[in-house]
Formats: structure tokens, C-alpha cells, sequence
């Protein structure tokens, strides 16, 4: 029964109720207007009407009370349940049904609804399908993906990791995928050094050594951000970081085996340059005989060439103790000026050849001393002096000093040649890099020695320098 037929049935229920009584109070009244009321034959007509009318006014109360509650109750219900079930579909419910088979007005827009949540749930049943074939593909992409892999996303909670990883980590995908990776580094060194390097990145990454497979490996670990993809770049969002790790074990293998090559060689090399060297010093020696200026000429060459090959054989051999992690510090206390007054003469010679003034810079008061290897910080002044005479124009001057700033002695050579473009200042520090141009010859070995030097003993060594204008080198030392 539709709304409109509920309403014209209780309406004329009612009116039908009405006419009813409206014609009992006046069949009521012509009884009691045609007879006498006091004789005794009207009472029991009277009597009838007046049940009569009780009676049909109770039934029209009662009628009028049950259509007040019936009447707006099934026009309600289907409306709650149409809200019933659009809040079904809301909350991803699309197997919700309306059942409305009865109700005019209400079952075509019940047949609406359940054609749109059928809708709905082929439709998630496909995107769902699609999500899901598209995880396996990405999944099986990363575990065919032969270095360790992992994905974190914002939290820090790990999204992906391949088989590699868990094997390098040692741990299992069921405790992994969806923790954090901060809580579960609390258990592992691995992965909280990992973890460590993505939140406070340093730059010197060194690599990772890790026994996995009763093996010894090593690799280095690279940070990739990643962003969504979106075409404004201000409008870019971090969405989390994949972690990789490229084994280079090989590399390793090959570096360590032309460390050890080249500290042969070098060690070999020393023997007979030092022979030449003897030869030479006799070959001068008058009483043998004397040489001609032609003859002198030639043996200045050779000495000069075998004190370079002498220079870079010693500075291959100290690179070499530094790479196969050799380096063996012997410290002792030193007073700075010791060790600058060592470079000073060991570059005297070189100094007076190209007209240079070495100037030192020392305070009058007393300066703290020194607990340091000597050898190595002086072997790495006398370089850095070398160079600031070699970098000078002739009959320049350079300064060699020390200073001390609250419970920091500074160790300095300036100089006042053709400076380093800015470009360079970390490069120069780099192995075998030199600034491209340069006319000096060299090695490209010295300065970053002398870093390994300076930090095997928690110093620092820094350059200050401008095209033009010349360089400061500065090695900070805590006492
Ligand atoms: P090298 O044997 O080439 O001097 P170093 O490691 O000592 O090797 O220096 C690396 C490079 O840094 C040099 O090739 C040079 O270009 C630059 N350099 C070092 N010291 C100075 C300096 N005092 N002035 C200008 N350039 C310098």
C-alpha cells in the first residue's frame, strides 16, 4: 500500500467515524425531540443512542490515535533504512542490501541503491585485484633485485625488504615488514647503524662490514628519498626512503690487494734509490775524481729526480700503512715549536732555491704541549710547508706558526701563492687529486696523508684559501 492510499484510508476511516456519529446524535435528538423524555418508552432508545455514540466516538479516538502512530512510522521506515544504507556504503560496506519489494514509493530508489553497491563491489573487487597483482609484481621486482633493499615509509615502519636484506640483517620477514625500524634496532647493530646514517646523514660513509653466509663482506649503503610524484615541485611530498645496499666486497678485495702492491713495490723501490743516492755522493766526492760542469749538472738531476722517487716512495708507503689500517702512533708529549722548527729545515733547502722567506708566528707566553705521534705531525707540517713553497711565486714568503685558542692549539702554514678555487677545498684532501692545471709536479698524495694523519690522532686539518690570494692549511688539536 502506497503512502497516498494510507493517507485517503485513514482520512476516511475518520470521516466515515464522523458521519457515523454525527448521524447518531441526530437519530439521538429526533428521539428525544419526539418523545416525552419523563415517559419510560424513550429511555431505552435513549439509552441505545447514547452507547451507540460512546461507542463510535471510542472507535474514532482510538482510530485517530492508532493512524497518529502508524501513519508516520511506515513513512519513517524506509527513509532510516535508505540512511541506514547510504552509511553502510560509506563505511566500504557495499554487500548492503535495501529490501523494499513492498513499498511503492521506496522500491525503485531500493533497486537504485543495491544496483550502486553492486557497482561498488565490482568495482573494488577489480581495483582490489589490480592493487593486489601490482604488489606482487613490485614484491618479486625487489626480491629479484640481488643487493639488500629496504623501503621505509615516513614513520620509519619497513614497507619492503628483500631476501637479501633479511639475510645481511639476519632477521625474519614476519618480525619486519610493518614494525618500526627504530624499535627493531634496538636489537640489531646492523640496521640501527643503518638507521642511524638516514636520520643524521654524515658524510664520510664508510662501509659496512658484515659476516653473513660464514663470509666476510662489505658494502655501502645508499639513501634514496623518495617523493610523489607530482609535477609542481612545491607541491612534493616525502613519502619515505629506500635503503640499498651495494656489495662491494670485490672492490674491497682489489683495493686490498693494490694496497699491498703498491707497499711492495714501494718498499723495494727504497733499496736502490737509496744506492743511486750512495753512488751519487761518491760520484761528487773529489778525491774519486772530478767532475766536469756538464758531469755536476747531470748528477744535480739525478739527485734531485731520486730525492722525488725517494718522496713518493715514502708518501705510497705511509698511504699504504693508512689503507690496510696499519697506521701504528706512537705519542709523546711535544711542544709545537719543535715540530715547526722539523719542517722548517727540512724545507730550507727548497726555500733558499726559490728565494722564499720563511717566517714563523709564535706566541711570547707559554703554550700548551702537545700529546701527539711527532714523527707524523711534523712529516705532515713539513708537507704542508712544501707545498706552500712549491704553490709560492719566487721570493715570496710564507708563515709557519702555532696558537692557542682556550684548549685548542692551531698549527698553521700560510701562504701567500696562487690560492685553490673553492671548488676544491674538500677535493684536494681526496687521493691522487690534484687541481686540474697545476704546473707544480706532485703526486697528489700528500694533503690527504696528512688528513689521515691529523684524524688518526682526533685532530682536524682545514683549509682557508681564495683564488689569488693564497692558503692557510690548519691542523686543530684538543689538549
Ligand atoms: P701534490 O703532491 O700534488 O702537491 P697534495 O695532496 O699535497 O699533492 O696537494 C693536492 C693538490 O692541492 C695539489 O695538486 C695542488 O693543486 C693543491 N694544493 C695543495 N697545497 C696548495 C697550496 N699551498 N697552494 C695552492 N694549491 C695547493
Amino acid at each position: 500500500m502506497n503512502i497516498k492510499t494510507k493517507l485517503l484510508l485513514g482520512i476516511g476511516i475518520m470521516a466515515g467515524m464522523i458521519i457515523l456519529l454525527v448521524i447518531l446524535s441526530i437519530v439521538n435528538l429526533q428521539i428525544l425531540t419526539a418523545t416525552d423524555p419523563n415517559s419510560p418508552a424513550a429511555l431505552p432508545g435513549l439509552e441505545r443512542a447514547l452507547t451507540w455514540i460512546s461507542v463510535t466516538g471510542g472507535v474514532c479516538i482510538l482510530t485517530g490515535l492508532l493512524l497518529l502512530f502508524w501513519l508516520p512510522r511506515s513513512i519513517n521506515r524506509p527513509i532510516n533504512e535508505l540512511t541506514q544504507g547510504i552509511l553502510e556504503i560509506a563505511n566500504h560496506n557495499y554487500e548492503k542490501r535495501l529490501m523494499m519489494a513492498n513499498n511503492e514509493e521506496f522500491r525503485e530508489v531500493a533497486n537504485s541503491f543495491n544496483r550502486m553497491a553492486e557497482r561498488l563491489a565490482e568495482y573494488r573487487a577489480s581495483t582490489l585485484a589490480d592493487i593486489l597483482s601490482a604488489k606482487q609484481f613490485l614484491e618479486a621486482i625487489v626480491n629479484s633485485i640481488h643487493e639488500p633493499i629496504i623501503g621505509l615509509n615516513k614513520e620509519l615502519e619497513i614497507l619492503f625488504i628483500n631476501n637479501e636484506a633479511l639475510n645481511v640483517l639476519n632477521m625474519k620477514r614476519e618480525d619486519v615488514i610493518r614494525n618500526s625500524a627504530e624499535e627493531l634496532s634496538l636489537k640489531n647493530d646492523l640496521l640501527r647503524r643503518l638507521i642511524r646514517e638516514l636520520v643524521t646523514p654524515n658524510e664520510k660513509k664508510e662501509p659496512l662490514k658484515i659476516y653473513a653466509d660464514n663470509k666476510e663482506s662489505y658494502f655501502q649503503a645508499s639513501y634514496i628519498p623518495i617523493n610523489n610524484l607530482s609535477p609542481d615541485p612545491n607541491d612534493s611530498q616525502k613519502l619515505g626512503d629506500v635503503i640499498l645496499l651495494k656489495n662491494i666486497t670485490e672492490f674491497k678485495e682489489l683495493d686490498s690487494a693494490k694496497t699491498t702492491f703498491i707497499s711492495t713495490i714501494s718498499h723495494e723501490l727504497k733499496t736502490p734509490i737509496s744506492a743511486i743516492m750512495m753512488s751519487l755522493q761518491l760520484l761528487e766526492d773529489s778525491r774519486i775524481g772530478a767532475l766536469n760542469d756538464e758531469q755536476q749538472q747531470l748528477s744535480k738531476s739525478i739527485k734531485e729526480n731520486s730525492e722525488r722517487l725517494l718522496n713518493i716512495t715514502g708518501e705510497l708507503l705511509n698511504m699504504t700503512q693508512v689503507e690496510a689500517g696499519k697506521l701504528q702512533l706512537m705519542p709523546k708529549i711535544t711542544k709545537p715549536i719543535e715540530l715547526i722548527e722539523y719542517a722548517i729545515k727540512a724545507n730550507q733547502v727548497q726555500a733558499d732555491k726559490f728565494n722564499i722567506q720563511i717566517e714563523v708566528e709564535y706566541p711570547k707566553t707559554k703554550i700548551a704541549k702537545l700529546f701527539v705521534d711527532s714523527e707524523k705531525i711534523a712529516w705532515v707540517l713539513t708537507n704542508l710547508l712544501s707545498n706552500a713553497i712549491r704553490y709560492s711565486k719566487e721570493n715570496g714568503r710564507v708563515i709557519i706558526g702555532a696558537k692557542q685558542n682556550g684548549d685548542v692549539i692551531e698549527l698553521f702554514v700560510q701562504d701567500f701563492g696562487k690560492g685553490i678555487d673553492p671548488r676544491y677545498h674538500n677535493s684536494i684532501f681526496d687521493r691522487y687529486f690534484r687541481v686540474p692545471g697545476a704546473k707544480v709536479q706532485g703526486s697528489g698524495l700528500g694533503l690527504s696523508i696528512s688528513k689521515d694523519f691529523v684524524e688518526a690522532q682526533n685532530g682536524k686539518l682545514t683549509v682557508e684559501s681564495e683564488l689569488g690570494k693564497g692558503s692557510k692549511f690548519i691542523i686543530f688539536f684538543k689538549v
